[in-house]
């Protein structure tokens, strides 16, 4: 692979991420990108979003599966409980709660994410 074909495909990926609030998945990313890009593989979506995420450009969240965020500002998210859809929330980042589990542990606390439960505005309207 040459190293403007693989830039591109980059490019296309980190350009999909940044226009969607889903928080996708690398499958989903790879579902939506492939029936345009017919030679992208599954395998160059995961490296390319490691690539993305090792540099800072993108976020690398820890969910049940692993979902990227085109946001790298800090921001809270929430995760339905039943379709699994994630949104932003944007509640203040608290430097306090930073300050609070300094208090309580021996760790360096750098930052924290917020993750809110329960069930989206789509769900609950679908009941
Ligand atoms: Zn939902
Ligand atoms: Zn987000």
């Amino acid at each position: 692979m040459n190293g403007k074909r693989y830039s591109r495909q980059r490019e296309l990926i980190y350009e999909a991420l940044m226009h969607t609030e889903e928080h996708p998945t690398a499958e989903m990313l790879y579902s939506w990108l492939k029936p345009d890009n017919p030679s992208l593989s599954l395998g160059t979506v995961y490296r390319n979003l490691n690539l993305l995420a090792d540099e800072g450009v993108i976020t690398r969240m820890a969910f049940p599966v692993e979902r990227y965020d085109g946001n790298t500002a800090p921001h809270s998210h929430f995760c339905c409980d039943r379709c699994g859809r994630v949104y932003d929330i944007a509640v203040p980042y608290s430097e306090s709660l930073d300050q609070e589990a300094l208090k309580r542990s021996e760790h360096q606390i750098d930052r924290h994410e917020v993750l809110f439960r329960g069930v989206c505005a789509a769900c609950k309207a679908s009941r």
